[in-house]
């Protein structure tokens, strides 16, 4: 591809405000001299921004089916999806051929990046931020009931992520993460094509494996929370025997499988709707080197 232009969204969950506010940061620090590469930027979800709300009809970063998407869809984020990629998309208006889509979360999770799939672009663009900044790498695959992710509507683009924060709640710690990434990455990008970096051989990433749901009665209410040795230990090992929730009674329930699990958004208040109490993911080791890069500009 022939990158140009890289496309900063934020606000795609309006109730995730620290990323808006870095954004507006960086567009003061912005230069237009001498610019290889451009930055674009965007609110994904400006009326749910407004309103300090996470979507209005649907989640926007589960609407971008492009290609199913009908075009006078009712729903809002659907149409907002279709004209986000209408006008930033490869063959947009203002074509973009990177997103870098910036998200917070309630859970412990730090800094972390989340790529959905394995396209070899991604892992181009996560072993470069990872060498600069140590990142860990999510990498959500093969999970039918989530689907539809901003950044797969790109042929480049990967998730910042950021916490904890609580939703609607400026933290500038946080904002001030956000800045330093994306303000780095064009330069990074640079010394990649000018060939002044060595990507590590491999690659660790944390694969989505599932999700795990509260344990609840059977009328469907939550009948056990988080077990206070689990909470806020997102990244931390999970092993047989383990415990991961704990009822008011004080009654443990356990981890049962055989393989150790990496779990991450432990508690995480936006997914509590999807019926999640924390994902689990399993290490990965992925043979690298700079020639995955090749095709990246
Ligand atoms: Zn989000």
């Amino acid at each position: 591809m022939t990158l140009k232009k890289i496309l900063i969204v934020s606000g795609t969950h309006g109730n995730e405000i620290n990323p808006v506010w870095a954004v507006n940061q960086f567009k003061k620090q912005l230069s237009t001299i001498d610019e290889n590469i451009e930055y674009k930027t965007i609110i994904g979800n400006p009326l749910a921004y407004e309103r300090g709300c996470r979507y209005i009809d649907s989640d926007l970063n589960r609407s971008f089916n492009v290609k199913k998407n009908n075009l006078d869809s009712k729903i809002y984020e659907i149409n907002r999806a279709n004209f986000l990629v209408k006008k930033f998309g490869v063959n947009g208006i203002e074509p973009c051929q990177i997103a870098i889509d910036l998200h917070t979360t309630t859970a412990n999770m730090g800094t972390s990046i989340v790529m959905y799939g394995r396209r070899s672009k991604d892992f181009c663009l996560a072993a470069l931020l990872q060498h600069k900044f140590g990142l860990p790498i999510y990498l959500h695959e093969k999970d039918e009931k989530q689907t539809g992710f901003l950044v797969e509507a790109w042929p480049c683009g990967l998730v910042i992520e950021i916490g904890s924060v609580a939703q609607n709640y400026y933290d500038p710690k946080i904002i001030n993460k956000f800045l330093i990434i994306i303000s780095s990455l064009k330069n990074e990008i640079n010394k990649l094509k000018n060939n002044q970096i060595k990507l590590p051989k491999g690659l660790t990433v944390y694969v989505h494996q599932g999700s795990i749901d509260y344990p609840r009665d059977k009328n469907g209410n939550i009948s056990a929370l988080i077990h206070p040795k689990r909470m806020n230990k997102d990244w931390n090992p999970i092993k047989k025997g383990d415990p991961l929730f704990m009822d008011v009674a004080g009654n443990t329930q356990i981890y049962t499988g055989e393989d150790t699990i990496w779990p991450v958004f432990i508690g995480e208040v936006a997914y509590k709707e999807k019926n999640i109490a924390m994902s689990y993911t399993k290490k990965e080791v992925i043979n690298f080197s700079n020639q995955i890069c090749d095709d990246f500009f």
